[in-house]
């Protein structure tokens, strides 16, 4: 059977989910957190740098801020997509002020 290789985005658990299952709502082994999300999740930069590394899905990341107008009007927007590709990409995104050190 094929494996797809997804790090949980809540507590950055490693998980291999069957290739077949991925539209069954795969969760982690360790946290129960639903590995596909219908919504853009928020990341921390350590947990993107250990999804880049693993993930075998797509990964889609927006970098935004809390002061910028275009970024909170994309946002429902961004949410839809995640929706759309759920099974398929994993949409994130990532506050830059509140990671801004890095
Ligand atoms: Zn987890």
């Amino acid at each position: 059977m094929d494996y797809v290789k997804m790090t949980c985005l809540k507590c950055g658990q490693g998980n291999r989910a069957p290739k077949d299952k991925m539209n069954d709502a795969p969760k982690c082994a360790n946290c129960g957190q639903g590995l596909m999300s219908d919504k853009a999740l928020d990341v921390t930069p350590q947990l993107l740098d250990k999804a880049k590394g693993l993930d075998d899905t797509l990964l889609v990341v927006d970098f935004w801020a809390p002061w910028c107008g275009p970024c909170r009007a994309m946002a429902p927007e961004f949410n839809k997509a995640a929706q759309a590709l759920k099974g398929k990409a994993r949409l994130v995104k990532l506050n830059t002020e509140q990671y801004q050190a890095d």
